[in-house]
């Protein structure tokens, strides 16, 4: 049996930049995937924002960079109003996340963790209430590790986490299906384009993210409580849109289950685990975007599960540090997203179209952002004579 400071279960994004941040900070770590291939089969938009590297300190490799963005184009239900978006948040890359997790999981072992792909955790090993290890199918066998301290990062289906404990399931209700086709012969632009409609996506949207100069990621995202599913949708969607779609080729399906409810906080740690990343529903409500959010959640795991394994401080009052952290640096943002994804999901098409028609582009791309407060003056007028809508967004304020 082998004796790790920090285990991590999973090595996508948030678990490699956890096992790095651990092995910067002097631990001894070990991260374990079941993938042969990390980041692959890819579950994902790919979309990644420029800000958010810089903001972890990433720099990014050119070879996982498929296509670079510089704006988003959101387009009403009617397709009568196109709002472009130019600025520092949409900026950014459509990546490769075969290549994008690999390399982070490279960066995690240039900083000394040892990775172990390829080999499922199927069990943890718990005394005394405390999470202290795991059990992994290695090449076929069985093979126990000890830790001080677990991180389960092993995304929307975590299981790690449930084992040791946690409560990580997600209602239907706040939980997102997405499907998406990588297509050929997709006219794009460094732009990508986001299809808002309650009708042709209830409580999502379809986009279309380049990731060439004719080749696109094309997919919808649905509320979990829709059916009959969000292929169905897509596959309508593309029917419906000859003028966009109608000698796009498909090469290859994706697909996956997002998390996109409150994200955990407290309830994300316990007796020597912490849950982090899309494990711990950190995703953004609206966009269910949560590579970056992963990757934000997972160093501040890695940072916090090192320290008190090299201190032996393990348990539960002692990790809350990283909830705390979380709480304080990204929950409230998250909230008051979400607060904006349950005033979204109400809207009629109908209502979508008014917005999109009533207010510029930088009105549009205030509300998204939550800026509530920039636009209640121009909306006010348009709220008068919608009282459903003016009920829908009183929530806001
Ligand atoms: C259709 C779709 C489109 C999306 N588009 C975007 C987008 O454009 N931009 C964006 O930012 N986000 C997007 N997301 C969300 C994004 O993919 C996730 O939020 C992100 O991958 C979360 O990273 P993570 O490290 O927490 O989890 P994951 O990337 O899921 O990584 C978890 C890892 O754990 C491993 N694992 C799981 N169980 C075990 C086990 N028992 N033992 C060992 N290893 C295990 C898995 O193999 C995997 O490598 C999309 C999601 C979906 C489903």
């Amino acid at each position: 049996m082998e004796k790790y400071d920090v285990i991590v279960a999973g090595c996508g994004p948030c678990g490699a930049m956890a096992a790095r941040a651990a092995a910067k900070a002097g631990a001894k770590v070990l991260a374990i995937d079941r993938r042969k291939e990390l980041g692959a089969p890819v579950r994902c938009g790919e979309g990644i924002g420029l800000h958010w590297m810089e903001e972890l300190g990433i720099k990014m490799n050119p070879k996982a960079v498929s296509a670079e963005i510089n704006g988003s184009l959101l387009i009403s239900p009617d397709w009568t109003r196109k709002v472009m978006i130019k600025n520092k948040e949409t900026k950014g890359f459509v990546v490769d996340r075969k290549v994008f997790d690999k390399e982070l999981a490279i960066e995690a072992g240039r900083c000394g963790a040892d990775i172990l792909v390829h080999s499922e955790i199927y069990d943890v090993i718990r005394e005394g209430g405390k999470t202290c290890g795991v059990k992994a199918l290695v090449d076929g066998k069985k093979q126990e590790f000890r830790a001080e301290a677990v991180i389960a990062a092993d995304g929307g289906e975590s299981t790690v986490a449930r084992l040791a404990g946690l409560n990580t399931v997600a209602s239907l209700y706040d939980t997102d299906f997405g499907v998406e086709y990588e297509m050929v012969n997709v006219e794009c632009e460094d732009l990508i384009e986001v299809y808002f409609s309650n009708a042709d996506a209830p409580r999502g949207y379809v986009w279309i993210f380049p990731k060439g100069k004719d080749v696109a990621n094309v997919g919808v995202g649905i509320g979990g409580l829709h059916t009959p599913n969000a292929k169905y949708y897509l596959d309508k969607w593309i029917r419906a849109h000859p003028e966009r779609l109608g000698k796009a080729k498909t090469v290859a399906i994706k697909g996956g289950i997002i998390p996109v409810g409150a994200p955990m906080t407290d309830e994300a740690v316990g007796e020597g685990i912490i849950a982090a990343g899309t494990a711990a529903h950190q995703v953004d409500p609206i966009h269910g975007g949560g590579i970056c959010l992963a990757m934000e959640a997972g160093k501040m795991a890695g940072e916090v599960a090192a320290k008190n394994a090299l201190a032996k401080t393990c348990d539960r009052a002692h990790l809350l540090e990283y909830a705390e952290i979380y709480k304080k640096v990204r929950a409230p943002k998250l909230m008051k997203r979400l607060k904006l994804r349950k005033v979204l999901e109400k809207l009629s098409d109908d209502d979508f179209n008014a917005v999109f028609a009533h207010l510029d582009d930088k009105d549009i791309d205030n509300l998204l952002k939550s800026n509530f407060a920039a636009v209640v003056g121009k909306m006010s007028r348009l709220l008068l004579n919608r009282p459903g809508l003016l009920k829908a967004m009183s929530a806001l304020l």
